[in-house]
């Protein structure tokens, strides 16, 4: 089954939940990239998250996340517009754990910034940082979107992996009140998600994103739109060929003169870019 997100309203239409079921997409980025159970966890919540806020903004609107720490996973990039996302994490070989055998991806991702960017297609594109509070990034994400948005939320998520430290299954959730939510409607919610099962265990129980959605609300919801969420680069010679352009006229004839060629790997999707002895000269004609 392709992965994808449920939007639902609860509480008279004053709660929005997203939740999604994101296993395929993170199980390509783990084939991509090779990643170690503690990095996968840390880039997967981060593309789940980002799939998941994307849906929550128009079509065309492109969205940066940034997860800047200094944990031995390194930084972490993600990209995503309309449920589409792509991304990696600077160290992908990653594995470190509590000594309960929990994924220690707080430690791994460490101390740092979060920095959302929004291109809504205006002038300025809209920028936000945080300091990260806990680098388990659904308490980062939460935090984000109270004292960046100003939006009440709450976003859980979770990646699970099979003995072979293979992705099992991924997913998450975002919950959102909205203006004019009634005081009792809010303590319901909260005293339900103090007692709810944390979002990793509903993920590795095979729970759907409507399973998910009926857990929070006691099954009292309304379900909207549904969205695929895939991975998906965005990548293309063209765009990589803009790159070296500005790179300038003495640095390609050096890589002409001494490599012959110029091999580029994208960051987002591993995909290999080759441009020949014939292309450099081309790009250099043009310059
Ligand atoms: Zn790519």
């Amino acid at each position: 089954m392709n992965d994808y997100l449920q939007k639902a309203y609860c509480m008279d239409q004053t709660v929005r939940i997203y939740a999604a079921n994101t296993t395929n997409t993170v199980k390509h980025a783990q084939e991509i990239f090779n990643m170690w159970p503690t990095s996968c966890s840390a880039l997967g919540r981060v593309l789940t998250i980002a799939a998941i806020m994307s849906c929550t903004y128009k079509n065309d609107d492109y969205l940066t996340i940034k997860v800047l720490g200094d944990g031995p996973i390194g930084k972490i990039y993600v990209g995503a517009n309309d449920g589409k996302v792509r991304g990696f994490c600077e160290n992908p070989g990653i594995q470190l754990t509590y000594q309960n055998q929990k994924l220690a991806v707080d430690l791994g991702v460490g101390h740092g910034m979060l920095e959302v960017i929004k291109d809504l297609h205006m002038r300025q594109p809209f920028s936000s940082s945080i300091e990260l509070i806990s680098g388990g990034i659904a308490e980062d994400f939460t935090y984000y979107f109270t004292k960046s948005e100003q939006i009440p939320s709450s976003v859980g998520l979770g990646v699970s992996f099979d003995e072979n430290d293979k992705v099992k299954a991924a997913g998450g959730f975002l919950i959102q009140v909205m203006p004019g939510c009634k005081e009792e409607s809010i303590k319901k919610l909260e005293d339900k998600l103090a007692n709810l099962k944390s979002c990793a265990e509903m993920i590795d129980l095979g729970y759907t994103p409507e399973d998910i959605i009926n857990e929070i609300t006691d099954g009292d919801y309304q379900l909207l739109e549904t969205k695929e969420i895939k991975y998906e680069c965005t990548c293309s010679k063209e765009r990589f060929e803009k790159g070296l352009r500005s790179l300038g006229k003495d640095e390609l004839l050096s890589i002409l003169n001494e490599d012959h060629k110029a091999e580029i790997n994208c960051n987002f999707c591993n995909k290999k870019y080759i441009f020949s002895e014939s292309d450099l000269k081309n790009i250099i004609e043009k310059l």
